[in-house]
């Protein structure tokens, strides 16, 4: 009998750790399955916080103990957005598949950095369906980030090397004594901010497009700086539209930054990190018209996907240049033609990244199982329940929609005096009871109750008990605010 070594992690007791893994499987799907039992989200006591900060050598568990902690201190105090209830910021839901797919490709640990292996063909797949989803050419090239923010950072780093030429990566972006200028809209998401930054153009170097009142980007205004900044002897060379704003989930008019993109030789990049996937919905998939022109596109399956955290994805329609702008050969990283180290370029060619877990799998179960068609039902849903939302806050005198509904984003305030601070406390007070969980933006200085509806789970009863709830809690508050302060 061959020998194991005594160092190994493995269990000693294969048949018992495989009836602990049963019961820790049976938990996770009590959990899910009995979602709308438990309460959106509640406060973590302090003596459970206290408890995640023992020493290293503080206490051995073995794994049934470990879990139980789990179960007792962890679970119960997620932020709890596979809950139905759950509207706040822009958070995917999960589905009880993409789990599985999840304990699957740890099982199987491949790092996905490169080499010739099933998962990249399985990561590759997903390209191809992406490609097929966005009408791009079989030559483009595609890659699983962590999420949209580094996918816009890749955005702008291709489009560096597309304007100044690969020498960029050697001579950095001085080198050339040339001023490069992006662009986005002001309702853009912070992640392009700090793409420029990180990039090192700087913030200052992004122009911030004040939007119209239907919060798309103002393609005249648009058009007036990149002509200033001509004149100026500074070079545009990035324009990120938004297909899904954060704040109210509005699209830019893609064909018009796409025109002016051509004419004037600038990258044209699209932030569609959870709209972009509307391309899976037939009856909303017109209005994201002119995303087919876009020279990158940067999105999530975590988000309308539906698929477990982390899933980013980038989509670049020039796969040659997206290769050049990141591929570094290295003695170590060499390439054959047969063998393991086949299968030429590897994803670590396409982004900064060497070593990379398996988000294809998780991605590939989703759309494989439940089906494109599905999925974008799925999406569809999410956007008839903004608009029964929305009718619910315009048959409320009470309450007052702030922006207009052009999906799954819905704003809305409570009246009343000091309205940004009552507001704000409706939204606490909401997530601390546990029925529904909005979060907040602020449109036009006047702070909005904001509903994101993703999950695939919420009904048109969770958006109900979301409206009165927030009556209610409205006017508790409003009840305790000393009127007409000064
Ligand atoms: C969520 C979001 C991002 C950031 O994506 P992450 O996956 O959280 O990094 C960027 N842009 C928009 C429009 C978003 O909604």
């Amino acid at each position: 009998m061959l020998e194991t070594s005594k160092n190994t992690l493995d269990p000693s007791d294969w048949n018992a750790f495989r009836l602990q893994g049963h019961r820790m499987l049976d938990d996770m799907m009590d959990y899910l399955e009995h979602q709308r039992d438990q309460p959106v989200w509640q406060p973590m006591p302090e003596e459970v916080r206290l408890s995640f900060r023992q020493a290293l050598d503080d206490g051995q568990h073995d794994l049934e103990s470990a879990h139980q902690l789990f179960m007792k201190d962890v679970l119960p105090y997620a932020l709890g957005n596979v809950h139905p209830g759950f509207m706040g910021w822009v958070h995917g839901g999960g589905t009880p598949i993409g789990m599985l797919a999840e304990m699957l490709a740890a099982g199987l640990n491949a790092n996905l950095g490169g080499r010739d292996q099933a998962p990249i063909e399985i990561e590759r797949q997903v390209v191809q369906w992406t490609r097929e989803l966005f009408k791009f050419p079989e030559t483009a090239s595609g890659l699983f980030v962590t999420g949209t923010s580094m996918a816009n950072l890749i955005g702008v780093l291709i489009a560096r090397t597309a304007l100044l030429g690969v020498g960029v990566r050697h001579e950095g972006i001085t080198a050339g004594n040339r001023q490069l200028i992006a662009y986005t809209s002001a309702n853009a998401h912070v992640s392009i901010v700090q793409a420029m930054d990180i990039a090192g153009f700087g913030s200052n170097a992004l122009r911030t497009i004040p939007v119209d009142e239907r919060y798309q980007m103002d393609i005249a205004a648009l058009e007036l700086a990149v002509a200033e900044d001509r004149k100026a002897g500074m070079t545009p060379f990035f324009i990120a539209g938004t297909v899904g704003t954060v704040g109210v989930g509005a699209i830019d008019n893609l064909h018009s930054i796409a025109e002016l993109c051509e004419r004037e030789n600038i990258w044209f990049h699209v932030d569609g990190a959870y709209g972009a996937l509307a391309m899976l919905a037939p009856d909303i998939a017109p209005r994201l018209q002119g995303i087919e022109r876009a020279d990158s596109i940067a999105f999530d399956f975590h988000k309308w996907g539906q698929v477990p955290y982390d899933a980013g994805f980038i989509l670049v329609r020039d796969g040659e240049l997206h290769q050049s702008a990141f591929a570094s050969p290295a003695d170590y990283l060499k390439r054959e033609s047969r063998g393991m180290a086949a299968g030429s370029p590897w994803p670590c060619d396409f982004g900064p990244d060497l070593s990379r877990g398996f988000r294809a799998l998780k991605t590939w179960f989703t759309l494989k199982v439940y089906g494109a068609e599905k999925l974008g039902q799925v999406i569809s849903n999410t956007c008839t329940l903004a608009q029964h939302m929305k009718r619910r806050i315009e048959a409320e005198p009470l309450l007052e929609l702030l922006a207009p509904v052009a999906l799954n984003i819905v704003c809305f305030r409570y009246r009343s005096a000091d309205a940004n601070r009552i507001n704000a406390d409706i939204v606490i007070a909401l997530q601390e009871s546990g029925i529904a969980a909005p979060s907040t933006t602020t449109l036009n200085g006047q702070l909005a109750i904001r509903a994101a509806i993703v999950n695939h789970r919420t009904t048109a009863n969770d958006i109900d008990a979301l409206i009165n709830a927030a009556l209610e809690l409205g006017k508790i508050a409003s009840k305790n605010t000393p009127q007409a302060q000064p």
